[in-house]
């Protein structure tokens, strides 16, 4: 049986990683007296245009949308080339979009504190046979870490990020990273994609080493919001997203950790319904999340994926526990 891992945000919650919906709050408290440019430029960006002035990290949270509405309001005035107000023109909008992107990835670098359940579950996985297929939807580096650190004298990569659209045996972990990740860095002229070993994105639109391929020195981070894939194009994330739907084809089980599936999803919905009808081998589905969600998970899940899936619930959180393959959980929720 193969299984496909699929990592949401709820996976990091519980090394410190802020969720969607108190991203800004946890933002406002880790950078709301920050001095530098581009993140004042964004709260100053937040007070102009929903016309408040928060004087606390809870006031923040509570006054202003979500941090992916936000995103996907500038966004929208970007790719649709309109001004949000007078003074928001587009340019200001470009500026504004290049700060979101550093406030997300200063905000996810400063808030992780551990990564002992990540360490815990690759471990774990390591002494299981065969090619490893995680698929996250998460910008931060808590599976890249724990993956380079369990080999100590590593021969050649250990990842496979899908950046030639294939899946491996060798290296054994595949990690496709469908919205991109804070450690990589993309090459707006070559298209080339680099991999660092640390969190590099809030340092980025600016110089920052020199290409390997084509020796230009200015580079952009490499993160998206689900419905924006098609706008931005690059073609290495679009190999990723290949290189998860072939891992997904082959599944007989899918592990979801931390993942809720919503509605505003529809591009990983349509991911994996695709992936799954090529050879229609799945089985099993178990999502991994905490009692208070399960009514709500179960519901969902179970309108998106046919009545022949098993679908069951874990209930602990995510531990870093990988024993789905010999046990399913007894919660069957179909
Ligand atoms: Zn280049």
């Amino acid at each position: 049986m193969t299984t496909v891992y699929v990592f949401g945000a709820g996976a990091s919650r519980p090394e410190g990683a802020p969720l969607i919906s108190d991203f800004i709050e946890k933002a406002y408290e880790k950078l709301g007296k920050d001095s530098s440019e581009k993140i004042v430029s964004i709260w100053k960006f937040l007070c102009d245009y929903f016309g408040k002035d928060p004087k606390n990290s809870k006031e923040a949270g509570e006054n202003y949308p979500t941090i992916d509405e936000i995103v996907t309001i500038v966004d929208y005035a970007i790719s649709n080339n309109i001004n949000l107000s007078s003074y928001h023109t587009l340019s200001k909008l470009m500026e504004v979009k290049k700060g979101l992107v550093n406030l997300i990835s200063s905000t996810i670098t400063q808030s992780i504190v551990s990564n002992d359940i990540h360490k815990k579950f690759i471990r774990e996985l390591k002494k299981k046979k065969g090619p490893i297929y995680l698929v996250s939807l998460n910008y931060d580096t808590l599976l890249d870490e724990a993956i380079t650190g369990c080999y100590k004298n590593p021969k050649g990569r250990v990842i496979n990020y899908g950046f030639n659209s294939v899946i491996t045996s060798n290296p054994r972990f595949n990690l496709f990273k469908i919205h991109g990740s804070l450690n990589w860095s993309l090459c707006p002229f070559c298209q080339n994609i680099r991999v660092y070993n640390k969190p590099i994105a809030h340092r980025l639109y600016e110089e920052y080493d020199i290409c390997g391929t084509c020796s230009n020195s200015y580079s952009e981070p490499v993160m998206i919001t689900p419905t924006l894939l098609k706008s931005y194009n690059i073609q290495r994330l679009n190999n990723v997203w290949l290189a998860a739907s072939e891992a997904l084809a082959q599944a007989h089980r899918i592990v979801f950790i931390g993942y809720s599936l919503a509605l505003s999803d529809y591009p990983i919905v349509n991911l994996i319904k695709n992936a799954i009808s090529q050879k229609n081998i799945l089985r099993e589905i178990v999502i991994v999340g905490v009692r208070s969600d399960r009514e709500q998970l179960g519901k969902r899940y179970c309108k998106i994926f046919s009545k022949n899936i098993t679908i069951a619930f874990d209930d602990s959180g995510f531990t870093g526990q990988t024993h789905w393959d010999t046990q399913l959980p007894r919660d069957i929720i179909r």
